[in-house]
């Protein structure tokens, strides 16, 4: 049986299935009403199968493995001139983390019975969500800026789903995706509302901490847009301790884009950067570029909980960190750029110690972007 669905606000519930609302009436995201995790103490990672990918940790998700590429399991690879380890998030079928999510998302679709579903993206989840639902047989219109990359675009369609270009701001976008839904025109498959996408994306958390032999870093420094990996995170890590499996939790260090930067705004930082003078709005980085996060408080609340802080960088580090990247042999996309560039600011400003242990996710393909 789907698990139901809860607010978390006031705690309605709502049943699961074809026509269940995509948030409380309320106005609030809506969560699972299950949180599974295993009892007793996990395998080591070298009596692990991991041949299931990101689905070796079930145990964990509230959902059956319906369409699935095998994806997850991602490379967490030591980078002595970063003094970081890099998990290679961009090694996804898709290209991006952002199949985290949309192996979950459409595995719920299918377990509800769901014959259509839209989503709205600047790309990368727009694809993710396109491919899987092309594997799972279900009509999908996914809800892009007219300026879309031409390479983004083309992963929509050869997914035969069906791109609809919509003119004007990010959230413009969203908000003709969120009048079809209204219109009863689909399934919400929201990589920013849907809880069936996070309960894929915290398995980046099982992962690092299987990769580390059940061990947390000090702190993993990500991209925060609509804060689908950084949730994920939290949310992987609060489980591992609810479980027992670790005993604390690494502080999350987030990065955006200056000019695009709602997150550092309301913690009170400065959202135009601090780095470089004049950084104003940063246009390298276009899949952070998210002005209204569906769940900007729970964002707030994972770096406040765990000791973190967020950051926003200008075009100069982001295109610097990029070039470094890419010569090192990292070929991500502009906005993977955005996390090491903030790892090299926090370590600059001290936030970070030298011997702090820290993970960065390297979250995109830079094929996508050619
Ligand atoms: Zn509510």
């Amino acid at each position: 049986m789907p698990t139901d669905l809860i607010c978390p606000a006031c705690e309605t519930t709502y049943q699961a299935g074809p026509n269940e609302p995509w948030r409380c009436q309320c106005g609030r995201a809506l969560e699972f009403s299950e949180r599974p995790h295993p009892e007793g103490d996990p395998l080591s990672l070298s009596q692990l199968d991991t041949s299931d990918g990101l689905w070796t940790f079930f145990e964990f998700i509230p959902i059956e493995p319906h369409v699935t590429f095998h994806e997850g399991f991602t490379p967490l690879v030591d980078d002595e001139e970063w003094n970081a380890q890099f998990k290679l998030e961009y090694v996804f079928p898709t290209g991006s983390f952002k199949d985290r999510g949309a192996t979950t998302t459409l595995s719920r679709a299918v377990e509800l019975g769901v014959d259509k579903i839209v989503e709205d993206s600047s790309g990368n989840a727009g694809a993710a969500i396109a491919t899987y639902a092309a594997r799972a047989g279900i009509e999908a219109d996914i809800y892009v800026p007219a300026g879309v990359k031409q390479s983004k675009l083309m992963t929509i369609q050869r997914a035969d789903a069906r791109p609809v270009r919509v003119e004007g701001s990010r959230q413009d976008v969203t908000d003709a995706c969120i009048d079809a839904v209204e219109s009863g025109d689909g399934w919400y498959a929201s990589h920013a509302w849907n809880p069936a996408f996070y309960a894929g994306t915290m398995t980046f958390a099982f992962e690092v901490a299987a990769q580390r032999e059940w061990t947390v870093p000090d702190a993993v420094v990500l991209p925060v847009g609509h804060g689908t990996l950084l949730l994920g995170a939290y949310r992987g890590f609060s489980l591992l301790n609810e479980a027992g499996i670790v005993d604390e939790m690494p502080r999350l260090l987030g990065a955006q884009a200056a000019g695009h930067a709602p997150i550092v705004e309301a913690i009170g930082g400065d959202p135009a950067g601090e780095d470089d003078e004049g950084a104003g709005d940063t246009d390298i980085a276009d899949g952070i570029q998210i002005e209204l996060p569906a769940r900007k408080n729970q964002i707030i609340e994972a770096i406040t909980e765990t000791g973190g802080e967020v950051i926003a960088l200008g075009d100069d580090p982001i295109e610097a960190a990029l070039d470094r990247l890419h010569r090192n042999g990292f070929y991500v996309e502009p906005t993977s750029a955005v996390a090491p560039a903030a790892l090299q600011q926090y370590r600059e400003d001290g936030t970070l110690a030298p011997d702090d242990d820290v993970v960065v996710p390297l979250t995109g393909s830079g094929l996508k972007t050619l």
